[in-house]
C-alpha cells in the first residue's frame, strides 16, 4: 500500500480523529495514486495514523476510513461499517412512527461521502467522494444484506459535489436487487409522502427535518400557516394533519408543488384549506406585506444560501430579508419556524441574524424550541462540520 506523510504538526487533527486531510497537510511529493485508492497515512516522524481514501482532485485529499494501524480497510471492514450504521438505526425500525430513515450518514458513520436513505424497503444512495465511489459495490451489497426488508439499492449520481471529486455526474441506477419505483410512498407520523427517487432533491426527501416537522405540527392546531420553500409540502402537510385551519405552500418549482398536491391527496380528508403558490418567496412575502396578509404560523426552510464561508455575508443578508419580512406578517402570538441548512452558517451567526431581523421588525420574540437534523443524521463529535441544519421556533410576544 502507498504511504503519505503529513507535515509536522498536521498529524494533530487526524490524531483527534478528524476524517479530512487537506492537500496542504501532505509533505513532499506523493507517488501516483489512483482515485479512491486506500493509502496509509503517517505523521512526519513516520508513526502510523491510519488509512484513508485518496481524492486526487479535491482539496480534501484524503478521507480517513480507519484510525487504527491494525485495521486495514478491506471489503469486510467497509461492510461491517455499513452493518454497524444500520444497527444503530434499530429503534427506527422497531417503532411504527416512520418507515423512512437515513441508514448511513457519511463521515459521522465512519463512511466518508456515503449517504444511504431508506424509503419503505428501498435504499437510495449518494456517493460523493472518490473513496465512496471506490467502495460503492461493497456498500451497496452490504445495504442489500443488512437493511431490513430491503428490496433494492439504487444510486443517484447527480450531486454537483461529485465533480469536485473528479467523479462523473450521472443519473439514477440500480446497484442491487430490484428497481425502486419512481415514486415511493413513505409514512411519517400522521402523514404519507411520495418520494421522487429519480428527480427529488438529494435522495428524494428531507428526512433531516423529521423532528422539526413534529415540532411545527404540535403548534399548528387552528393556525393559518404559510409554508415557504415548501418543496413537496413536508411541513405544510404535517401542519394540515395536525389541525391547521389553512396551509399556503410556496415554492418556485411547479414540479415540487405537483408532488405536494399528490401528498395532500394521500392523507385522510380534513377541513384544512390548502393553497399552492408557484412563486419566488422573496416576492411572495413582499406581496403579503403590501396586501396586509397575515398568518399565525410561518415556516422558512430555504435552500442552502451559503455554499462556503466566502458567501456567508451575502447569505446572511438573504436570511435576514426573509426573516424580517416573515416576522412582520405574523399575528400576535404567531409562530415563526425558521431554518438554515448552510453548514458554513454558525449557530451564533444565525441567532444574530434573527435578533437583528426582530429588531428591524420592531417586535419581541421568544424562542420556544430549537431543532436539528434528526438522530438518524448523527454528527461525530470529532467532525463538527457534520452539523449543518439548525432551526429556531419563535413566538411573537407583543
Ligand atoms: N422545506 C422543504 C425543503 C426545502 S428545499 C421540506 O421540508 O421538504 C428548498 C426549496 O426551496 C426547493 O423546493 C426549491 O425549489 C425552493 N426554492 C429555492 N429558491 C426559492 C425561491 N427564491 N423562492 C421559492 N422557492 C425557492
Amino acid at each position: 500500500m502507498k504511504r503519505i506523510v503529513l507535515k509536522k504538526g498536521r498529524e494533530r487533527s487526524v490524531a483527534r480523529r478528524h476524517p479530512w486531510v487537506f492537500s496542504g497537510a501532505i509533505d513532499g511529493e506523493t507517488p501516483e495514486i489512483a482515485s479512491g485508492e486506500t493509502v496509509e497515512v503517517a505523521a512526519y516522524d513516520g508513526s502510523p495514523l491510519g488509512y484513508g481514501s485518496w481524492s486526487p482532485s479535491s482539496q480534501i485529499r484524503v478521507r480517513m476510513l480507519s484510525f487504527d494501524a491494525a485495521k486495514v480497510p478491506d471489503e469486510a471492514f467497509v461492510a461491517s461499517r455499513v452493518a454497524a450504521a444500520v444497527g444503530r438505526r434499530a429503534d427506527f425500525f422497531a417503532n411504527a412512527y416512520t418507515n423512512a430513515v437515513r441508514l448511513v450518514n457519511a463521515e459521522s458513520d465512519g463512511l466518508p461521502g456515503v449517504v444511504a436513505d431508506y424509503y419503505a424497503g428501498w435504499v437510495v444512495c449518494q456517493f460523493t467522494s472518490a473513496g465512496a465511489e471506490f467502495w460503492k459495490k461493497t456498500v451497496a451489497a452490504a445495504l442489500m444484506k443488512f437493511a431490513p426488508f430491503c428490496q433494492g439499492v439504487a444510486e443517484r449520481a447527480d450531486a454537483e459535489v461529485r465533480a469536485k471529486e473528479g467523479l462523473a455526474l450521472g443519473g439514477f441506477s440500480v446497484l442491487e436487487g430490484a428497481e425502486p419505483p419512481e415514486l415511493v410512498e413513505i409514512s411519517e407520523g400522521p402523514c404519507k409522502f411520495l418520494v421522487d427517487t429519480r428527480k427529488g432533491h438529494k435522495t428524494g426527501f428531507y428526512l433531516d427535518q423529521r423532528d422539526a416537522r413534529l415540532a411545527v405540527g404540535s403548534l399548528a392546531n387552528g393556525a393559518e400557516v404559510l409554508n415557504c420553500f415548501s418543496y413537496t409540502g413536508g411541513f405544510g402537510i404535517f401542519a394540515r394533519q395536525c389541525g391547521a385551519a389553512s396551509v399556503t405552500q410556496v415554492d418556485v418549482s411547479g414540479e415540487a408543488l405537483e408532488l405536494a398536491k399528490k401528498n395532500e391527496s394521500l392523507a385522510h380528508l380534513c377541513g384544512t384549506k390548502m393553497e399552492y403558490v408557484e412563486e419566488d418567496v422573496f416576492k411572495f412575502l413582499r406581496k403579503c406585506r403590501d396586501g396586509r396578509r397575515e398568518f399565525d404560523m410561518i415556516i422558512l426552510d430555504p435552500p442552502k444560501f451559503a455554499e462556503s464561508r466566502s458567501q456567508l455575508m451575502k447569505a446572511a443578508r438573504g436570511y435576514k430579508d426573509i426573516n424580517l419580512l416573515a416576522m412582520k406578517l405574523l399575528r400576535p402570538n404567531g409562530i415563526l419556524a425558521t431554518f438554515s441548512c448552510s453548514g458554513a452558517m454558525s449557530d451564533e451567526l444565525f441567532a444574530k441574524v434573527l435578533a437583528e431581523s426582530a429588531e428591524d421588525a420592531g417586535r419581541d420574540f421568544q424562542t420556544i424550541a430549537k431543532t436539528r437534523q434528526g438522530a438518524d443524521h448523527p454528527v461525530a463529535l470529532s467532525f463538527p462540520e457534520g452539523a449543518y441544519l439548525k432551526g429556531t421556533i419563535l413566538r411573537a410576544i407583543d
